[in-house]
């Protein structure tokens, strides 16, 4: 009984999507020749991209620039696309979205990233998107000349290091600082084995921009990359055993590091993501001008995609076995007949037995793709479980973390009775019994010119910071701004074995950039993964027969 339902209801589905083929077709195609490269009868591919963060606008963007992939022999560079873009929210960027902040003088707004804040100049995409496009990048995003650089490191309950003009990950200071020095194993422990570990780690990872377009799983990459041995380790691991950096260190410092990129430390997550977290000790920092949301809106709009906001997709089909069915294929033209379809039209597009995709907004009649580009974490989508079930994707625990953005003047009595200094800077990492209300904090800009000017400063939590932790911890706080994310999957070992194979190919015209995230969760990698992707699928049109 159940199959029979099943095949019912396949066979209104095909047929309904044969319908709407055959009435698209002729609404779309008026001038342009047939084609055996569409399956919808344009000359144009037509793509859906599912999710309008970094990882959608810039798959958008490499698919409209085959001249960027370094196709094989050019296969499939002259293959052209029409693209739409689903957002399920009201606006584009996803995690990669910015808020602006004022003091009494809106003029003198203050753009805070509260999502995905900065990358580094080793981040080739993002440096030749950002410079392709034209959107500006900040090149000191982390300073203001109004705020005073002040680090500290902080279990909780004791300050157990405070830098005042200077950094904790920089060896000047440690020369200059004996007693941090000798709490942390000697000036030794930063020159001869973290950084070398960080830089190590940077030369792996280069290769990775020479293999677009040849990779078919995430394991597939890592592979190339020979890492895997960092994927089976925690970072406190591979720092103490490899690189004898001593267990104080990791402890204290570096898991703030993690914690500050990934909110765990460096005993739960992976030895790649842990590397991945302290690049930016030794790499320069870069954000882009006015939010990072302005490359997404800019790699939209350049790769001329229809993007359609409020839309969120709530079931992505395809149709290919069904098709290839002969049986339910009869069925599907009797019915198509029988509404006054185009036979011949629908045989002779469906016979190729390509895949076709039926793409269902929640609030719009459903649409017909050549191909899918699932380009959001299908845990964190309004996707029906039949989409997901009829993928290869494996489940993944992903992060919540709460961003509180509060405008006001710090109580430095927060951070013990006798201190006076307001850090702007703050490593957090638990001790064996204290733990931090917070998993970072950093100052990141500065309202008002006047002496009543405040401080913009930004905490990463587990827990909502209350208004209560708020009053503890500044003297004044005039704004709070919150939002909870559902940030990236815990990257440990345990999860990135129980991603799989990481497929992107995820099924006959679609791919899934989202895979790539229990590897390393981050702007670049995403657009890392985008790019791949749009090679395979210009690639995967070009071989069809
Ligand atoms: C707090 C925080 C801090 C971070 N810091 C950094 C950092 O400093 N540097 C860095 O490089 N990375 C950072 N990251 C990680 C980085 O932001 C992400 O890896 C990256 O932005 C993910 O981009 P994406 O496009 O893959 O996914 P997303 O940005 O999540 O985009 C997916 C989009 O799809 C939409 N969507 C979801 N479901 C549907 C649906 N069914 N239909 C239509 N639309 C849908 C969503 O609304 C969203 O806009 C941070 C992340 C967080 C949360």
């Amino acid at each position: 009984m159940r199959s029979v339902v099943r095949v019912l209801s396949t066979l209104v589905v095909i047929s309904a999507a044969v319908a709407s083929v055959s009435l698209s077709v002729h609404a779309q195609d008026t001038n342009e020749a047939p084609t055996t490269k569409s399956i919808l009868g344009s000359s144009k591919l037509r793509v859906a991209i599912i999710g309008a963060g970094i990882a959608g606008s810039s798959a958008a963007y490499y698919l409209q620039h085959p001249e960027l992939l370094n196709l094989p022999n050019n296969t499939g560079s002259d293959l052209q696309f029409t693209i739409d873009v689903y957002e399920k929210d009201a606006q584009v960027g996803g995690r990669a979205t910015s808020r602006n902040f004022t003091g009494s003088n809106p003029a003198n707004a203050v753009t805070v990233d509260i999502g995905g804040s900065l990358f580094v100049s080793a981040n080739a995409n993002m440096m030749a998107l950002s410079g392709s496009v034209g959107v500006e990048r900040n090149e000191n995003p982390m300073s203001d000349p109004r705020i005073k650089p002040v680090d500290i490191v902080w279990n909780g309950r004791t300050v157990s290091c405070m830098v005042e003009a200077g950094s904790i990950w920089d060896p000047a200071t440690w020369a200059a600082r004996p007693d941090i020095a000798s709490r942390y194993g000697g000036i030794e422990t930063l020159t001869n084995k973290f950084y070398p570990a960080v830089g190590m780690f940077l030369q792996q990872f280069a290769p990775i921009y020479q293999q677009q377009g040849q990779w078919s799983s995430v394991s597939d990459l890592v592979s190339r990359l020979g890492m895997q041995p960092l994927l089976q380790t925690s970072f406190y691991d591979y720092l103490t055993k490899q690189f004898g950096v001593p267990a104080i260190f990791v402890d204290e410092v570096v898991s703030a590091l993690t914690n500050n990129n990934y909110g765990v430390d460096a005993r739960t997550i992976h030895a790649a993501a842990g590397l991945v977290s302290s690049i930016p000790i030794i790499d320069k920092m870069l954000s882009i001008k006015g939010g990072n949301q302005k490359l997404v809106e800019a790699l939209l709009s350049k790769s001329g995609a229809k993007v359609r906001v409020n839309s969120p997709v709530v079931n992505a089909v395809s149709f290919q076995s069904g098709i290839c069915n002969s049986d339910v294929f009869e069925k599907a033209l009797e019915f198509a007949a029988s509404i006054n379809v185009n036979l011949a039209e629908a045989a002779r597009r469906f016979l190729s037995c390509r895949p076709l995709w039926v793409v269902q907004p929640a609030n719009g009649l459903p649409q017909l793709y050549d191909a899918v580009i699932f380009a959001a974490p299908f845990y964190n989508t309004p996707l029906l479980p039949i989409t997901t079930r009829r993928l290869k994707v494996n489940n993944v625990d992903f992060k919540n973390l709460h961003v509180t953005v509060v405008t006001g003047n710090q109580r430095p009595s927060y951070y013990g009775q006798d201190n006076t200094v307001a850090p702007s800077t703050v490593w957090a990492a638990d001790s064996a019994n204290s733990r931090p209300e917070f998993r970072s904090m950093g100052a990141v800009g500065y309202v008002d010119d006047d002496a009543q000017g405040k401080t913009l400063i930004k905490y990463f939590s587990d827990a909502e910071l209350s208004s209560a932790q708020i009053a503890n911890m500044f003297t004044s706080a005039s704004n709070v701004f919150r939002h909870k994310w559902a940030a990236y999957p815990i990257m440990s070992p345990a999860n990135y074995a129980a991603n799989g194979a990481g497929q992107l190919n995820v099924a006959a015209g679609a791919w899934y950039v989202n895979a790539m995230e229990p590897f390393i969760s981050t702007m670049e990698t995403e657009t890392i993964s985008a790019k791949n992707i749009a090679s395979l699928m210009r690639q995967w049109f070009a071989n069809l027969s």
